[in-house]
């Protein structure tokens, strides 16, 4: 079987019928970026920067960040590297950041919550990514989006960011794109308005299903409950795929759900341009592609 899987790398992830599917990688830390180029992943669809808070006792400088996704740009070689600002709080703690402690987390002071809570913390991030914009294709995904008003404070500090370090002489790629995580069915709801601020989506189905379905990611007991084949879940995914392609944008599912072979052919049907996962399942999921063609998929039934 791996010999089979290792004849498809420098293949494309083309469906029988010539579409074809963006498959990225999912990663937590630099060292990860071996097992991308070993696996042929296309890019990374998502790069989770909280390694960088969680393994110090202090906040990562704005060099120390800049120094990681510099490697993870240049190691990655033009392919786009989506970088996701801090989503820390709920599961992830770190003590320095001196968090209260919530009677439900899940739903606290968490992710993009913070950043917009505490902007020095968020600029420090959003400098150090923008400056290693300058060394690869850095996009720039943010995590727990529920409002359209957060996106435009969000866009409001980036580019605050950029005309500060345009006067400073740094140089900076011409286009860093910007996208959001869809991981709350408010930000399905409003996927619509949404898909107007952003260059891309992508679904983070692990907290979807968890939002959806009103079911703890990490509660006990639970496994029957947490159905991340749910057709509530299915059908947010569909409704923010189209109004993603509505506004001419494309959309990915960057959560565990990505990976489920079992559901590859739904997210075809869906239109889903991009799925990003571990390293270890882009092989599997190109063969899966290859041999679809999607002209000839049963209509959706949810
Ligand atoms: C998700 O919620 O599906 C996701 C990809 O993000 P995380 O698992 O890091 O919360
Ligand atoms: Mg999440």
């Amino acid at each position: 079987l791996k010999e089979l899987l290792d004849q498809l790398k420098g293949k494309p992830n083309e469906t029988r019928d010539g579409r074809n599917v963006m498959v990225y990688c999912n990663i937590g830390s630099p060292a990860d970026i071996d097992a991308v180029l070993q696996n042929d992943g296309g890019g990374i669809g998502l790069f989770r920067s909280e390694f960088l808070y969680l393994q110090g006792s202090d906040y990562p400088t704005e060099d120390e960040q800049f120094e990681a996704y510099k490697t993870v740009a240049e190691r990655m070689g033009g392919r786009r590297v989506i970088i996701r600002t801090l989503d820390i709080g709920a599961d992830k703690q770190a003590d320095y950041f001196h968090l209260d402690k919530e009677e439900n987390p899940a739903m606290g002071l968490r992710a993009i919550r913070i950043c917009l809570t505490r902007p020095e913390v968020f600029r420090t991030q959003l400098r150090a990514l923008y400056r290693a914009s300058a060394y690869g294709k850095i996009a720039i995904m943010f995590p727990m989006i529920t409002s359209v008003w957060e996106v435009q404070e969000i866009k409001r500090i980036c580019r605050n960011i950029r005309a500060e370090l345009t006067e400073e002489g740094v140089p900076m790629a011409d286009k860093v794109e910007l996208g959001i995580m869809i991981e709350t069915p408010a930000a399905v709801m409003m996927s619509a308005e949404l898909a107007r601020e952003v260059d891309f989506f992508s679904v983070g189905t692990n907290d979807l299903t968890q939002y959806t379905l009103a079911v703890d990611r990490q509660g006990v007991g639970l496994d029957r409950f947490f159905d991340a084949h749910h057709p509530a879940v299915l059908r947010m995914i569909r409704m923010a795929a189209e109004n993603a392609h509505r506004a001419g944008i494309w959309i990915g599912i960057c959560g565990e759900l990505g990976a489920d072979a079992e559901l590859t052919e739904t997210f075809l049907s869906m239109g889903i341009d991009e799925l990003s996962v571990s390293p270890s399942a882009v092989l599997p999921l190109r063969s899966a592609i290859r041999s679809i063609d999607t002209t000839t998929l049963a209509p959706l039934e949810l």
